[in-house]
């Protein structure tokens, strides 16, 4: 098992190619201190999304290693590594269940009111409640209209609900309105707080809240700093 202590991320000469001869990522080096927020940053393709896919372990690397506390991930089990790891990805697919499960799917145990607050905290519960069977609104091939960035909500709402120690966020390239926007990143702001976080930033304000900057250039880190504006 994975033993987490502070949530400290490390990345040391990571390589990886989905097919060979394709490099996709070449000796990725970066840390994240435990607690901080880093956002990455990138043209379209350069690699961003599947920083967060190599974190979450879906696919292996081939050279170099990454740890999380000091450990290999590789070397834990896969169920103790995702417990410690919550994922709001770029596209979210949603279950086949209703869209109370979808959500509680973050924490089994909570309560139909921790659900809602969930929600209501990604700004998604009006968009739901506006569902003739609200919450229990099935999700399906008939089922559910919802935007891409709607869905992205509903993965938010999930991770608030299980509060991991490290949050990976790859943000939706959807345009937000400013208040929607407003609302998601004050909840973030607030799950976020004490949980080591690497986003994939599309939007500036997120860029400017981050503690740190990785610019992925044709998948090496081109650049690394520190936002102005603290
Ligand atoms: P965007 O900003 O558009 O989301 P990104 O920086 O997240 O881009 P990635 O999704 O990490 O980019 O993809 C990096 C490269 O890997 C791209 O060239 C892409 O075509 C390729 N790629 C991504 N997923 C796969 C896959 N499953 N199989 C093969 N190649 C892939
Ligand atoms: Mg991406």
């Amino acid at each position: 098992d994975l033993l987490f202590t502070e949530g400290r991320v490390d990345f040391q000469n990571v390589c990886f190619s989905y097919t060979a001869g394709k490099e996709i990522l070449s000796e990725v080096s970066f840390t994240v201190m435990p607690g901080q927020t880093v956002a990455l940053v990138g043209p379209s393709g350069s690699g961003k999304s599947t920083i967060i896919r190599l974190l979450f372990r879906f696919y292996d690397v081939q050279g170099g290693c990454i740890l999380i506390d000091g450990q290999d991930i590789y070397k834990v089990k896969q169920n103790s590594l995702r417990s410690y790891i919550g994922v709001v990805p770029q596209d979210t697919v949603l279950f086949n269940d209703n869209i109370r499960e979808n959500i509680r799917y973050g924490r089994i145990s909570a309560s139909d009111q921790e659900v809602e607050e969930a929600a209501v905290a990604a700004d998604i519960h009006h968009k739901i409640l506006s569902f003739p069977d609200g919450y229990d609104t099935e999700v399906g091939e008939r089922g559910l209209k919802l935007s891409g960035g709607e869905k992205q909500r509903v993965a938010i709402a999930r991770t608030i609900l299980k509060s991991p120690r490290i949050i990976l966020l790859d943000e939706a390239t959807s345009a937000l309105d400013s208040q929607t926007e407003c609302n998601i990143q004050a909840s973030l702001a607030k799950v976020c707080a004490n949980h080591t976080t690497l986003v994939v930033a599309h939007r500036l304000s997120t860029i400017i809240k981050a503690d740190q900057i990785l610019v992925l250039h044709d998948g090496r880190i081109a650049e690394q700093g520190r936002s102005c504006s603290t």
